[in-house]
C-alpha cells in the first residue's frame, strides 16, 4: 500500500521511521513545503529499510501523493511568542486549507490520518473542508493516551499491556477520560484481576496512573522539547489496521453525530478501523462520574471548534 505523509517534521518523519519498520507500506511519499527536509527524511528513513523491509521512501510534491490510501498529515506550524491558542489554530485551519485540497486533488480516494495538534479540533477543520465522510478523516485522537493508560495498569500488575482492555475517552489533552470503570485485565474486572494477583488498585494508585497518562506528554517536552516516537508508531498502528482490513478496536478521533448530549464533534471513542476507515462507533458503558467528564470534554472541544473561523 501506498501511503502519503504531508509534514515531515518529527511527527511526521517518525511515522513514517515506524511505517518502514513495520513493513506496513510497500511505498511512502513526504511532502513538506520545505523541500530539502522532506528529501533529508527520505533518504534517512530509506537507508534505515534494507535491514527490515523493501518498502521504498520517497519525497515529493503533491503530484507524487497520486495513489495513495492513505494520507497522513503531520504539517503544521508553532506558537509564536504572545500568540494565543485561537490565532495559533487559525493559522493552523490555513495550512490545513492549502494542505486538505492539494492532498484530494492528487489522491481523491485517500483516507485522511490527522496527526497535528490540536487533533480533535484539526480532524473536524479537515472533516469541514474535505467535505469527506466522517469515517474518512481520522484523527489519531487518544490512541496514544490509551496506549500509556494500558502501560501503566500493566505495569502496576506486572502484566503485558496487551492483556489490559482499557480507553482513553474524550478530548486527546487535558480533558481526557480515563474509563476505569469498564477497565479489564484478560476479561477479569481490573479491581479483582489486582487482588487477585496482590496487588489491589488503591485511589493513589488511580490517581497516579491518571497523572501519569494526563502529563506523560508535559514531561517528555520538559525533557526533550517534543513527543514523537510514540505517535509515530501509534500512527503506524491506525495505518496497519487500515492497509490489512484487520477490523481493530482503537480509541481514534472522528466528528461523531451525538456524544453525551454534544451534537457533531470530533473526539475519541473506541472505533473499528478497516479498510474503509472507521467501520463503527462504540460507546462503553461509563459510570455517572465518567459520563459527565465525557460530556464536558465533549462540549469544550464543541466551543473551541465553533471559535475557529474557516
Ligand atoms: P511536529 O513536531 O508536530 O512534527 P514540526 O514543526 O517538526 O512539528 O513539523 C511540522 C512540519 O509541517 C514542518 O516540517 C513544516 O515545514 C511543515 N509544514 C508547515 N506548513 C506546511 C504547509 N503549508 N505545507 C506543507 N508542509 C507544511
Amino acid at each position: 500500500m501506498k501511503v502519503g505523509i504531508v509534514g515531515a517534521g518529527m511527527v511526521g518523519s517518525s511515522a513514517g521511521y515506524a511505517l518502514a519498520m513495520m513493513g506496513i507500506a510497500s511505498d511512502i511519499v513526504f511532502v513538506d513545503r520545505n523541500t530539502g527536509l522532506a528529501i533529508a527524511q527520505a533518504e534517512d528513513i530509506s537507508h534505515a529499510v534494507p535491514f527490515v523491509s523493501a518498502t521504498t521512501v520517497i519525497a515529493g510534491d503533491y503530484d507524487a501523493l497520486a495513489g495513495t490510501r492513505v494520507v497522513i498529515i503531520a504539517a503544521g506550524v508553532s506558537q509564536k511568542p504572545g500568540e494565543s491558542r485561537l490565532e495559533l489554530l487559525e493559522r493552523n485551519a490555513a495550512v490545513f486549507r492549502e494542505v486538505v485540497a492539494e492532498v484530494l486533488r492528487a489522491s481523491p480516494d485517500a483516507i485522511l490520518l490527522i496527526a497535528s495538534n490540536p487533533v480533535d479540533i484539526m480532524t473536524q477543520i479537515a472533516t469541514r473542508l474535505s467535505g469527506l465522510p466522517p469515517q474518512r478523516v481520522i484523527g489519531s485522537g487518544t490512541i496514544l493516551d490509551t496506549a500509556r493508560f494500558r502501560s501503566l495498569v500493566g505495569r502496576h500488575l506486572g502484566i503485558a499491556p496487551q492483556s489490559v482492555h482499557a480507553y482513553v475517552l474524550g478530548e486527546h489533552g487535558d480533558s481526557e477520560v480515563l474509563a476505569w470503570s469498564n477497565a479489564r485485565a484478560g476479561s477479569v474486572a481490573l479491581r479483582s484481576f489486582a487482588e487477585q494477583v496482590g496487588k489491589p488498585l488503591t485511589e493513589d494508585d488511580r490517581r497516579a496512573i491518571d497523572d501519569g497518562v494526563r502529563n506523560a506528554a508535559y514531561k517528555i517536552i520538559n525533557g526533550k522539547g517534543a513527543t514523537y516516537y510514540g505517535i509515530g508508531a501509534g500512527l503506524a498502528r491506525i495505518v496497519k489496521a487500515i492497509a490489512q482490513d484487520q477490523r481493530d478496536v482503537l480509541s481514534v478521533s472522528i466528528v461523531t453525530p451525538r456524544v453525551a448530549d454534544i451534537e457533531d464533534v470530533a473526539l475519541s471513542v473506541p472505533r473499528i478501523i478497516g479498510a474503509a476507515g472507521v467501520v463503527a462507533d462504540l460507546f462503553p458503558d461509563l459510570d455517572a462520574e465518567e459520563h459527565a467528564a465525557l460530556g464536558r470534554s465533549a462540549a469544550l472541544l464543541k466551543e473551541r471548534v465553533e471559535s475557529v473561523k474557516l
